[in-house]
């Protein structure tokens, strides 16, 4: 029963490829293929030019694309060229300075890699590549060098993976990540989701997704029914890094998600003048907290190559969170925290 291949309900065809868009009308997969992938498209629809962008760098832009959904575009102030939205999705010069301590596998993951699309670091919970693309390109992005070619795109290329969860009972939880593993359209990860979830000692799996942040159509109602039919407990983690991300189309995605009956987690990055301010970080807070969503973890930057010019000393970090203890309930705070590798769980930085 627990086996992949002889699972009783899982009628699908091994080697249907998850990604196959069967419903290529979908409203969110429409709004994917019109997100900016140009520079001079985004400027121009902030209404800005390149003379007051002078950092803008079409070699970064070669390195990682630039990728821009239209309902994250519309979440910018413009006019401005320093607004907190775009600053996370602008390719600029600075990523192309070396420099030392910036890896290109900053957080340990090829060392953490247990089979194809398999990673466990931590007790009780393996977490799993489930896409290989997001609906947006961080810069900061602690994957953005990750080889997600070698990792695998059909439900049969997921049997090893889902034979070490089956053959392990310590693993309570999957994390389906990536990537984003909501970019797998909805047939492709029902199917995959069903295969976890017909495995018994799996208590819990959890989404850690952007989508609902930054495509926010996704969450739809296909993706709430299959979600509520799962047997194990779900939970959803999103990641935002400014209140103004929490606005509109986004605001109801969440909603649905809170009502819908999911915890539903945020995990932000601290980045430098996007979200470096005791004001910033506390309205963050305040935003998630009032639609429902607690604030989990603030992640010291991983320095991953190319990011550097995003990082905020550990020191700042630490005075950043004491002071919003003193404005905030201790459940609207979140756990300042960075991925040493090897170390059994995310270090906690305020007790360091
Ligand atoms: C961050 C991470 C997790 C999740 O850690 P939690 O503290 O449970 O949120 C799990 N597996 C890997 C490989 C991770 O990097
Ligand atoms: S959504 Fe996550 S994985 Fe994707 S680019 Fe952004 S930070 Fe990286």
């Amino acid at each position: 029963m627990n086996s992949l291949g002889t699972a009783p309900h899982t009628a699908r065809q091994p080697t249907m490829s998850l990604s196959q868009p069967v419903n290529p009308e979908s409203s969110w997969q429409r709004d994917l293929a019109a997100a900016i992938r140009n520079p001079k498209a985004l400027l121009a629809a902030l209404g800005l030019s390149e003379q007051e962008i002078p950092e803008i760098s079409a070699e970064a832009t070669a390195e990682f694309p630039l990728l821009v959904p239209l309902s994250f575009l519309n979440r910018m102030e413009a006019g401005n060229p320093h607004d907190p939205l775009l600053r996370q999705v602008l390719p600029v010069e600075a990523e192309q300075t070396t420099v030392p301590g910036f890896t290109v596998d900053a957080v340990g993951d090829g060392a953490a890699r247990q089979s194809a699309g398999l990673l466990q670091k931590y007790h009780g919970r393996v977490l799993m590549i489930a896409a290989g693309s997001c609906a947006i390109h961080c810069r900061y992005c602690f994957r953005r060098s990750y080889p997600y070619s070698d990792e695998p795109k059909r439900l049969r290329d997921w049997e090893p993976a889902l034979h070490q969860v089956a053959e392990d009972e310590t693993i309570r939880e999957v994390i389906l990540s990536g990537g984003d593993p909501l970019m797998l359209p909805s047939p492709g990860l029902a199917a995959l989701v069903e295969c976890i979830d017909a495995i018994d000692h799996v208590d819990r799996i959890r989404l850690h997704t952007r989508l609902p942040i930054v495509l926010p159509s996704r969450v739809d109602t296909e993706l709430l029914q299959l979600l509520q039919s799962v047997r194990a407990q779900v939970v959803v983690v999103v990641h935002a890094n400014h209140a103004n991300e929490i606005q509109d189309d986004c605001r109801d995605a969440l909603q649905q998600l809170v009502l819908s009956g999911f915890p539903v987690l945020n995990q932000a990055v601290l980045l430098k003048d996007i979200n470096d301010t005791v004001e910033a970080l506390e309205r963050l807070s305040n935003v998630l907290i009032n639609i429902g969503v607690l604030p989990y973890y603030l992640h010291q930057l991983d320095r991953v190559a190319g990011t550097a010019h995003f990082e905020v000393s550990a020191e700042t970090a630490r005075s950043l969170v004491a002071e919003l203890r003193d404005r905030l309930p201790g459940y609207a705070i979140p756990r300042l925290v960075q991925e040493i590798p090897g170390r059994g769980s995310k270090t906690s930085l305020e007790t360091l």
